[in-house]
């Protein structure tokens, strides 16, 4: 076939054939322009904060100016959405732009909107600053929570239009443009993987797994069977990992498909997730989802495991053996529960293990579930309760109940009873009121991204006053600390809020 003049600049869809990644070039922002950069990140590439200023960090991630010597590409995934297998879908929106090497760590960073690839499908390659405050903000936000997550470099505004939806009275709706960097040690996805596998070609899959390992995995050893297994071995445990932790915070990610599955058990793709208010197994920021709820935050863990699943069927033709792979999984569904217990038990202050903690846990889940109660101020609030009961539990919480209807009758008696045994379960514990509510405060965070919190800091921002976005992310800097002056954010959604979610285009 005739070749394109210039590669690295075609972006005629097409099916990418035996590659990993298409050569691309980012689009030319009209009027690029810098919102927010993340210190820490800049830090971490080795740049110095005065850099930020400067117009080449402006052009090199806005997307206006390639470095030399460096060559932008987009990667080739494939995935599975919703249960069914996709076929082809790439980085249809993110350009590698260069790696950092630094202290031994790589960093990979990632413009995301910053125009098309061969994998746009029908799509433009673009983002706007809604969604781009959204990722950027709670990135940032999962890693001072502790939780293992691509990161933001910086937030730009392209200066273009991006046209997103069509009103009802038929005219175009545009938004405006924006760029945020990402900063990962890798963006492969558990769809890199399955797309070589779904086309029979072993050869580049093979090629794709002994990179993956060599630059990521290198304590494994080289390439054979036993190394291909303790590499899948290793992603399911990152993998439970992290899902452990969104359970922990009430972080619902919404499109859990497998081609937002990292390799590398990191939180990935920011699109329509949501932080749980009012603790609900069955809620999902997804609004394309609300039918069967796949990517509920109660599913979040079995669909971990569903999307190892289909990992463990891509790295299949490289070990040809399907019981290493299944023991594997079933060691998946064994932690799971005793990794969930240890981390409900944290949130409870309990150090020890007793008999009956399952039970004690599904309990509470019971009751939060049947009176709407915010989560994050539930469990900061525990954490003030009397080992000797002298407070009756119900007042020690009562203010993370959304309405005092919340607990009356039959919930009043399951509250009650539930509180009757925290007490008699804690006359086991040798933590003193003091030592155990340190304990809570360091998983249980006082400040998380509430969904209205992060309309807030877009609703401002279209207004170009980016301040709140700035609050925000120096608040989230410290999310288990009281910050008495930022004591508003400790509060429930204000009821305008209720159930509104974000959107992931
Ligand atoms: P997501 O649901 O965000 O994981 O996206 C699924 C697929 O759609 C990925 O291959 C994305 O790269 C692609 N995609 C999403 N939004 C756009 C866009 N605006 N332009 C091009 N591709 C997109
Ligand atoms: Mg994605
Ligand atoms: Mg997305």
């Amino acid at each position: 076939k005739k070749l394109p003049t210039d590669p690295r600049t075609d972006t005629a869809r097409r099916q990418v054939i035996e590659a990993c990644f298409s050569f691309v070039r980012p689009k030319i922002p009209s009027n690029p322009s810098l919102v927010h950069v993340s210190p820490d990140v800049i830090e971490a590439i080795g740049l110095d904060i005065a850099c930020a200023t400067s117009d080449e960090f402006l052009k090199i991630f806005s997307g206006a100016e390639v470095l030399p010597n460096t060559n932008p590409y987009a990667m080739c995934y494939g995935g599975h959405q919703f249960g069914n297998w996709a076929g082809q879908l790439g980085d249809g929106r993110a350009i590698n732009l260069f790696e950092v090497e630094l202290a031994r760590k790589t960093w990979a960073l990632q413009l995301k909107g910053a125009g098309e690839t061969p994998y746009s499908r029908s799509a433009d390659g673009l983002a706007v600053l809604r969604s781009s405050i959204r990722e950027y903000l709670c990135s940032e936000a999962m890693h001072h929570l502790g939780i293992p997550t691509t990161r933001a470099l910086s937030l730009m505004l392209s200066g273009d239009k991006v046209l997103r939806d069509m009103l009802y009275d038929g005219n175009p709706k545009y938004e405006k443009g924006a760029i945020v960097c990402r900063v990962a040690e890798s963006f492969i996805r558990f769809g890199n993987f399955e797309i070589f596998t779904s086309r029979g070609d072993h050869k580049t899959l093979k090629k794709l797994v002994d990179f993956t390992i060599e630059h990521h995995f290198p304590h494994l050893g080289t390439p054979s069977k036993v190394t291909y297994l303790k590499f899948f071995r290793e992603v399911a445990h990152r993998s439970l990992a992290m899902v452990v932790h969104w359970q922990r915070v009430g972080f619902v990610h919404g499109v859990m498909n497998t081609d937002n599955m990292s390799i590398l058990g990191l939180t990935i793709d920011y699109g329509p997730y949501g932080w749980l208010e009012g603790y609900d197994q069955g809620w999902t920021p997804n609004t394309t989802d609300r039918t069967h709820k796949r990517y509920r935050f109660g599913t979040q863990p079995q669909i971990v495991l569903w999307n190892l699943l289909q990992l463990a069927n891509a790295l299949y033709p490289l070990i040809e053996e399907a019981e290493p792979l299944e023991e594997i999984l079933m060691e998946y569904k064994n932690d799971f529960p005793k990794a969930y217990q240890d981390m409900m038990r944290q949130k409870l202050g309990l150090k020890t293990a007793s008999e009956g903690d399952s039970g004690f846990i599904a309990d509470l889940e019971a009751v939060l579930q049947v009176s709407e109660t915010d989560m994050t101020i539930f469990f900061r609030h525990l954490a003030n309760y009397k080992k000797d009961g002298s407070i009756p539990g119900i007042e020690v919480i009562q203010e993370a109940f959304y309405s005092p209807y919340e607990i009356q009758g039959k919930v009043q008696k399951q509250w009650e009873q539930w509180f009757l045994n925290y007490s008699n379960r804690l006359q086991q514990e040798a933590l003193t009121d003091v030592q155990r509510k340190g304990g809570m405060n360091e998983v249980n965070p006082k400040y998380v991204l509430r969904n209205y919190m992060a309309q807030l800091a877009i609703d401002a921002a279209d207004k170009e006053d980016y301040s709140l976005i700035d609050e925000l992310f120096q608040l989230l800097k410290r999310p288990y600390d009281e910050q008495p002056q930022m004591e508003k954010w400790f509060a429930k959604r204000p009821d305008w809020a209720r159930h509104k979610v974000g959107c992931s285009m």
